[in-house]
């Protein structure tokens, strides 16, 4: 089994259409959306959820009346100024615990909250595991790694031979979340100076975390001379490039249809989506698959 994420140094450049076509080709796979503050894989595979669960993280003080005393030490100790009239604002409350600490009247609760939901469920690809956050919650990297937990653990149990995990974009912490201990990321660029920039970012990113990395260029005919240039990038920073994806108005047709790319088409960059897939495949050892150390 190897899992594999695909990921880009921003949002919008492809990558969730190379993941649905990935997963329509592998034959025997589970999918994991990691990308939980703006998921959408689920908009192309159309998941039918099997199980739905409530992600619960991080606490948030709440004063009990009948127990305060009306000291007023909770307002001052709150340092994000989150308690106003003995109620503590639930937005600004950071879930530090200082007022629940030193409260000398043990009048304030702390329960855990409730930060989302994530689903498991069936697609014409196999099983998929994904997610969504609670508008303005925090703590997206700790669902990214239980989304990954739990699809690892559902392609060893059905044996599967890939995980193909829908990363979210850029370098932040859901990023390092999705690719920390996977076998290969395939980074989708784009042949722009901010694609190129992106792409020098994120593979600083899984050289860090010792992550092999692969290289494909979304759309590259709209810049041959910068496609070149990003795949040069890619082999400096020892990165594989495995492809280039012309433009095609046949990719914003299938999104519209609801299917993958390659389901959808058999056009030039479905063409070019199956070779990037034959390339991934077939990329070496210590590309694919005995990466970490
Ligand atoms: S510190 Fe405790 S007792 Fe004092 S005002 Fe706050 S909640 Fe009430
Ligand atoms: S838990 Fe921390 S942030 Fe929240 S109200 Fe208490 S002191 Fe303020």
């Amino acid at each position: 089994m190897k899992e594999l994420v695909i990921i880009s140094g921003k949002g919008g450049t492809g990558k969730t259409s190379v993941t649905a076509s990935f997963a329509s080709l592998a034959g025997s796979c589970v999918l994991a959306d990691c990308d939980v503050d703006a998921a959408d894989l689920h908009l192309i595979l159309r998941p039918q959820v099997l199980q739905q669960e409530t992600f619960m993280s991080g606490h948030a003080a709440a004063i009990r009346e009948a127990d305060c005393t009306q000291c007023g030490l909770c307002e001052t100790l709150c340092r994000f100024d989150a308690i106003h009239n003995l109620t503590v604002d639930a937005v600004g409350c950071e879930g530090c615990g200082v007022c629940v600490e030193f409260c000398p009247a043990s009048a304030i609760d702390f329960p855990e909250q409730a930060c989302g939901e994530w689903f498991v469920s069936e697609t014409a690809c196999g099983k998929m595991v994904h997610a969504r956050m609670h508008p303005g919650a925090e703590n997206s990297g700790k669902l990214v790694s239980l989304v990954r937990q739990e699809a690892r653990r559902i392609a060893e149990q059905n044996q599967t031979d890939f995980i193909l995990v829908d990363g979210p974009p850029g370098i932040g912490c859901p990023v390092i979340a999705s690719i920390t201990g996977a076998d290969a990321v395939l980074v989708v660029s784009e042949p722009t100076l901010s694609g190129e920039h992106d792409l020098k970012r994120v593979l600083q990113l899984a050289r860090h975390f010792k992550v092999q990395a692969m290289v494909c260029v979304n759309k590259w005919d709209i810049n041959p001379d910068m496609a070149q240039r990003i795949e040069e990038l890619a082999r400096s920073m020892g990165a594989v490039p495995v492809g280039r994806i012309p433009y095609d108005a046949a990719v914003t047709e299938a999104q519209v249809n609801g299917c993958s790319l390659v389901e959808h088409s058999r056009g030039p960059a479905a063409k070019a989506v199956r070779q990037v897939w034959d390339a991934v495949r077939a990329a070496p050892a210590e590309t694919v698959g005995g990466a970490h150390e």
